[in-house]
């Protein structure tokens, strides 16, 4: 045998480690799509790049678009007050806090926009991480262990998902605003473990629609469980003031135990969110790893964030005017005969087409007809319900959501008229 720290010679024997990136699961897949595209002459519609700021149009291609593909709930990235509060941040404190706050890195700004924060729901306190995705994995990673158990919802977000797996609690999924099911499986499983925490979402991202709120608090304090609401759709959108889901369905914030939303949406900057009771807050500080390990939030960030927090409190005619114009989309989209699944109106209006190459052939013909919204396909959805996917603001006009709707039921029918040719084409 080979001497210590001496590598000993391949042998027949040596079994053969496979070091190759390529042959990770799913590259083949990747690469078939890619070939496919390039063959069939389809541009992909992923990584589409963005030539200006992306608001209600943007431009692509050298081509000004209409654009259905940003967060930009309310219209507030690149509102001069949030550009103003930016700048101002970088000449005071420049680009980075270059630490974790933990060691170095606390500004009084953070705990000013923590505090603004919390009183959105009433809350004790808050905490901001560097992303939404960190905010939802450092916390649910650390508030649930192996003992534990996690209930979602089939439909919510990876970060929540990833967190849940991190904590090795159990998970359990329901259907989707399924709260029977969830009901059922609290009945019979919940006494088997320690902790229990249900995740949902208050707005999906998928389809745009909420849950039943009122029943979830029930079921949380008959089953004892912590109830986590994750509203990176939901602040902005929802309720008359855009304050969430809980200010739609006329409930008291408190009754929620774990407040949750990204900075990246209705906020205009980049970085997520925690709000709930003190005791919550000051045990994340001290042991979420994406707060504890992880540089604090910049000061362009925290302060674009905070400046756009005031002006949706302050100017609640961006909210209105997002949910007229979230309501123009959808009731425009079911007269032209389109499938909107099962969205409610808000903000977010899926128009499911067929499978995955019919989303994408789609999105291109959109964009050649200056509409810039992207697909989602397989395996994000079953490859039946791929989509169109819109993100309606409130900077939109009302003439540019008619003119979308109507294009998009003029180019419906020359989707399968294109992926005919193809076939033809023996492509
Ligand atoms: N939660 C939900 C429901 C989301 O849709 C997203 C991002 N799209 C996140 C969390 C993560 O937020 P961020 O992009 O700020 O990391």
């Amino acid at each position: 045998s080979a001497s210590p720290g001496v590598a000993a010679p391949a042998t027949a024997a040596t079994p053969h480690y496979d070091t190759s990136f390529a042959t990770l699961p799913g590259f083949e897949q990747l690469k078939l799509m890619h070939a496919a595209t390039n063959a069939f002459g389809i541009p992909n519609p992923f990584f589409r790049t963005h030539e200006a700021r992306a608001g209600a149009t943007s431009v692509i291609d050298g081509k000004e678009v209409i654009n259905f593909a940003s967060y930009d709930y309310l219209g507030l990235n690149g509102a001069p007050e949030v550009m103003a509060a930016a700048h101002g941040a970088v000449d005071a404190f420049g680009t980075s806090v270059s630490a974790s706050r933990i060691v170095a890195g606390e500004r009084a700004f953070h705990r000013t926009f923590e505090r603004e924060l919390a009183d959105v729901y009433g809350a004790e306190d808050a905490i901001v991480y560097v992303s939404g995705h960190a905010a939802n994995v450092a916390t649910i990673g650390t508030l649930v262990g192996p003992r534990d158990v996690v209930f979602h919802d089939e439909l919510m977000h990876n970060s929540a998902i990833v967190g849940a797996q991190l904590s090795r609690a159990h998970r359990r999924w329901f259907a989707h605003n399924d709260l029977d099911a969830l009901e059922t499986m609290l009945a019979a499983e919940r006494a088997s473990y320690g902790r229990a925490l249900i995740v949902v979402e208050g707005n999906y991202s998928m389809d745009g629609d909420a849950p039943d709120l009122a029943r979830l608090i029930d079921l949380k304090q008959r089953y004892g469980a912590w109830l986590m609401v994750d509203e990176a759709h939901g602040l902005g959108v929802l309720g008359p003031k855009g304050l969430g889901v809980f200010e739609a369905q006329g409930l008291d914030p408190k009754a929620v135990d774990i407040w949750m939303g990204t900075l990246s949406k209705t906020l205009a900057s980049c970085g997520g969110y925690i709000a709930g009771s003190k005791d919550l807050v000051d045990y994340l500080k001290l042991s979420a790893p994406g707060f504890v390990y992880s540089v604090g939030l910049s000061a362009p960030a925290t302060l674009a964030a905070l400046t756009a927090l005031r002006l949706m409190r302050q100017e609640p005619e961006r909210v209105a005017r997002l949910q007229a114009n979230s309501a123009q989309f959808l009731a425009a989209a079911k007269a032209a005969g389109l499938d909107t699944g099962a969205a409610d109106g808000h903000a977010i209006v899926p128009v499911i087409v067929g499978d995955s190459l019919k989303a994408v052939v789609l999105s291109n013909l959109m964009l050649d007809r200056g509409v810039n919204v992207l697909p989602i396909i397989h395996p994000a959805v079953p490859n039946k319900a791929a989509r169109l996917r819109f993100f309606v603001t409130a900077a939109h006009t009302p003439e540019q959501i008619d003119a979308t709707v109507a294009i998009l039921k003029e180019e419906l029918p020359n989707t399968d008229v294109f992926i005919r040719k193809l076939a033809f084409a023996g492509i």
